[in-house]
């Protein structure tokens, strides 16, 4: 019989979230051992994936750079650095279509297929706040499941409002997605030794890690590497939550972890937590013990159109089409999502390139793809609201948005909408509810400017 779990590493979540839906999960991929994709002839790696300006290029054309070499940056704080995922010579660099349709420059490098690293890349020894700072932004990090925030901002220390809590979040709770879920079961020892790295650099109360019920592997291994060391114990924990669309969120962790609620406009810190994906601090730790900065994501690739749906780790700047090409398609697919069925985003086409943020590829064949499904008058059912988990009333946001009502919008607080998608789930009427909420945000935005 298999030994129980000690409770001394578990604890449990202190409320149950307001809202949300349950779609099927779909993880399909949980047990694909994640595999290498084949080296690219050439990747494009696009200079804006972070919230921020994009970077600016420190290479030029016709120079060698190895993995880890960096390929551009800028002094803005909302900035990361940029690097190079593969080792070969600078092809090309120039505009190009990046994520969430920017316009910015890209580094096209043609690989020499050797893959060297840096022969300039360090251990980057971490004591200190400010030197967990400073390594978070030399590595590159944004926040790997989310919209691309810099993780330095998030780690910086606040004499305002110090940080007792860190949450690492392996929720993972959109269908479909299994890349944290691998990361979990692939790295445990490099994520574990992150919360100890975290634990001592920042001092805060606690570190949890918050992982959905449905992963219940990845739940053992953690707590096996956390038990038995007594200091780890003292200050580590996993967090077992219900498996409930979307625990994922950032201020929905904290809320479900800690009782706090995030207030509008505010990120976490505000409430003394700091959230960190959990594949963001086995990139970091990775940074911390050898050097070698984010060059790569294990990426899930599935959806109804794939053949063999599995979990890859692809250079950063590698075509969308080669991880399709290699996981192979029943036909060309109608959709692809970049990210989850939920808050992922369709991609303008297979060209387009891996970023820091790709955790997901989902293909969508024409029998699956319901983009075009009918959609009907909303029939004040109040689903919608039911579901929202920031309590936000989805209708009324739709009706000022067609009306271009900023006050309005305002008033009814679209701000906080985190377009997880739980409203347009649930609607009865196929209605695009979070297109809405998104043009909404938009006009309520440049209402302010
Ligand atoms: S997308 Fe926005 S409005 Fe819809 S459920 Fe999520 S938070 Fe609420
Ligand atoms: S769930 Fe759809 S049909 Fe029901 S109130 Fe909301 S928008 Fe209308």
């Amino acid at each position: 019989m298999a030994k129980p779990l000690p409770s001394s590493v578990l604890c449990k979540p202190v409320c149950r979230a307001r809202g949300g839906v349950h779609p099927p999960h779909n993880k399909f991929t949980a047990q694909s051992a994640t595999q290498t994709l084949p080296l690219p002839a050439a990747v494009t790696i696009p200079l804006a994936q972070h919230i921020g300006a994009p970077c600016l290029p420190v290479v030029s054309v016709g120079q060698q750079v190895f993995v880890g070499t960096l390929l551009a940056d800028r002094t803005d704080a909302l900035c990361a650095p940029i690097h190079s995922s593969v080792s070969g010579t600078v092809k090309a660099i120039g505009p190009m279509i990046c994520a969430g349709g920017r316009l910015a420059d890209g580094v096209t490098i043609e690989t020499d297929g050797n893959q060297t690293p840096d022969p300039d890349l360090q251990p980057f020894p971490v004591s200190s706040a400010e030197d967990l700072v400073a390594a978070a932004r030399a590595c590159g990090l944004v926040g790997l499941g989310g919209a691309g925030f810099p993780t330095h901002i998030k780690l910086r220390p606040s004499p305002e409002q110090p940080i007792d809590t860190i949450l690492i979040n392996a929720a993972e709770c959109e269908p479909h997605i299994t890349s944290d879920d691998r990361a979990c079961l692939e790295d445990t020892p490099l994520i574990v030794r992150g919360m100890h790295t975290l634990l001592a650099a920042l001092q805060p109360k606690q570190v949890i890690v918050g992982i959905e019920n449905n992963k219940p592997k990845a739940i053992e291994a953690l707590v096996r590497e956390i038990e038995g060391n007594p200091d780890a114990e003292n200050w580590l924990r996993v967090m077992p939550l219900p498996s409930h669309y979307p625990h994922g969120a950032e201020k929905i962790l904290v809320q479900v972890a800690t009782g706090r609620r995030v207030p509008a406009g505010k990120i976490p810190s505000f409430v003394g937590c700091s959230v960190l994906n959990v594949s963001s601090l086995a990139v970091l730790q990775n940074f911390i013990e050898t050097g070698m900065p984010l060059t790569h994501r294990r990426i899930t690739v599935d959806g109804p159109a794939v053949i063999n749906p599995q979990n890859l780790l692809a250079p950063i700047g590698t075509a969308i089409q080669e991880l399709l090409d290699f996981v192979g398609v029943h036909e060309p697919p109608a959709k692809v999502l970049s990210g989850g069925p939920m808050m992922g985003s369709a991609l303008l086409n297979t060209a387009m390139p891996v970023v820091k943020q790709t955790n997901a590829v989902l293909a969508f064949d024409k029998k699956n793809d319901l983009s075009d499904r009918h959609q009907a008058p909303c029939i004040r059912c109040g689903r919608c609201a039911t579901a929202c988990p920031m309590s936000l009333m989805p209708t009324l946001i739709e009706r000022y948005a067609k009306i271009n009502d900023i006050e309005n919008l305002r008033r009814v607080g679209v701000g906080v909408c985190m377009e997880c998608g739980s409203c347009a789930y649930s609607c009865p009427a196929h209605r695009p509810l979070v297109q809405y909420m998104r043009l909404a945000k938009e006009i309520e935005r440049k209402g302010r400017t």
